[in-house]
């Protein structure tokens, strides 16, 4: 069988390849994108984080999508009862992106997929990667098969961003671990008939249902929008087996104080879709010549949209360092790669454990919250976990739980208590 040879090879389309693969043919390389599915489809994942705005504007996406009138995500709303708290981007601590989308991704992914392929990447679809060779030292071989036929190619490196395929992690057998606590999921997309007559109806909102249980309104300038329940299984009793989802769902809906009347009616474009056990995180993000980026590498939880964050962040790092090696330097993966990529997981991890547990739910609903400690909580949730000036990224693992009992002690939610 012909070999067809390129420098790097690209497993999926989504975020995290689209920027790997962006960058490197920006650098001169031959880039090869192998993607299982025919594009648009579906995928979940429509909340954007302004942290991720420069990494599409450093491989040149960014114009494609700016053209596409992606409904704006100003910031992010949570409700709770009749309590409520606006957390504005434009309030951000660090320096950066104070904008992002919240947009429909299989229009969103299409689009950078597109504008990938339009900086000369080869991005072929409905092909599968499906065995790997890494055992030369300076190559990989990838076989891969369409509805036809079986291809080979051959590249110097090989960067896994097959998302929930997890392709590498299948094939070699990496150990996947999965996150204690799982939880579940179901969502679906609406087209609402009266949504002007509703009070900041594009407002992307979080509902507290429980302190486990969570229900996001994320409205699309295409006028439909995306609907979801997460937490734990215990909540989700109305997905009884046999029953369709669509009934189940409307079951849930009607237990939403906030949101009953705006949805009950509206019909959902498609079945809602139920997962479980999505959360994971990868022992080893690396290995001879290859990279698991995005969510490959690992996710979390959805509750605060890190994972297209964490998709790019990863894809468009492993490409630098993927480029350094090509041209023949040195690369410590552990320290430049998987630190920093386990880092930024690590603070959102410390926050969707703050959340489950009630702590945050508890600051965010305190009536006495510093405007500084709402910049730098506002600075996490834009993305920014890498800035070490800021105390709720420095000291993650303890400052939520802290500032919590501080709150509930009868103090006010102050920078100085913990
Ligand atoms: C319930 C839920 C809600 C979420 N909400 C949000 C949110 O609001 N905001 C957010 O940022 N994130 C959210 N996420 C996470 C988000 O879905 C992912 O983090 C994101 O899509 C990861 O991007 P990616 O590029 O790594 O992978 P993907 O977007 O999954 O892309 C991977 C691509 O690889 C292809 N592929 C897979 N296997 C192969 C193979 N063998 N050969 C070739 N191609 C292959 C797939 O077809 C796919 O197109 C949510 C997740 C869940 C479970």
């Amino acid at each position: 069988m012909a070999v067809e040879k390129v420098d790097v090879i690209v497993i999926g389309a989504g975020p995290s390849g689209c920027v790997a693969a962006a960058h490197l043919t920006r650098q001169g390389r031959k880039v090869l994108v192998l993607e299982k599915q025919i594009f648009p489809r579906l995928v979940v994942g429509e909340s954007l984080l302004p942290r991720s705005m420069a990494h599409w504007e450093e491989t040149g996406l960014l114009p494609a999508l700016e053209a596409q009138n992606y409904a704006p995500k100003l910031g992010a709303r949570f409700v709770r009862g009749a309590e409520l708290i606006d957390l504005r981007f434009g309030e951000n601590f660090t320096q950066g992106w104070t904008r992002t989308w919240q947009a429909p991704r299989a229009h969103f992914d299409k689009t950078a997929a597109d504008a990938t392929a339009a900086q000369g990447v080869d991005i072929r679809y409905g092909i599968s990667a499906e065995r790997v060779d890494l055992e030369a030292d300076d190559r990989v071989i990838v076989r891969a098969r369409d509805t036809h036929r079986e291809h080979s190619f051959e590249a110097r490196y090989l960067i896994d961003s097959s998302g929930y395929g997890g392709t590498l992690v299948k094939l070699l057998g990496l150990r996947d671990d999965k996150w204690p606590n799982p939880r579940m999921a179901s969502y679906t997309h609406v087209r609402e008939r009266d949504r002007e007559g509703w009070k900041d109806a594009m407002q992307i909102t979080f509902e507290v249902m429980a302190v486990d249980l969570w229900f996001w309104v994320i409205p699309f300038s295409d006028g439909t929008t995306s609907l979801g329940f997460v937490g734990d299984p215990r909540h989700f009793d109305p997905f009884k087996p046999g029953r369709p989802t669509a009934e189940a769902f409307s079951e849930m809906l009607a237990r939403s104080e906030n949101f009953r009347e705006r949805f009950q009616d509206q019909t959902p474009l498609w079945e809602p879709h139920v997962i479980r056990d999505y959360s994971h995180y990868n022992e080893r993000l690396y290995g001879r010549n290859y990279v698991l980026t995005g969510n490959c590498a690992g996710f979390l939880d959805p509750v605060f949209s890190s994972g297209v964050m964490l998709a790019t962040e990863s894809g468009l790092l492993a490409a630098k360092l993927v480029e350094r090696i090509l041209q023949s330097g040195a690369v410590d993966w552990e320290t430049e790669y998987s630190e920093h990529i386990r880092h930024g997981a690590a603070v959102f991890r410390s926050y969707i454990e703050g959340w489950y547990n009630g702590d945050l739910q508890t600051i965010f609903f305190s009536p006495t919250m510093e405007p500084r400690v709402k910049e730098q909580i506002i600075s996490v949730l834009a993305g920014y976990v890498w800035d070490m000036q800021n105390p709720f990224v420095k000291r993650h693992d303890r400052i939520l739980s802290q500032l919590a009992a501080f709150i509930k002690a009868g103090n006010g939610a102050t920078i100085d208590a913990p």
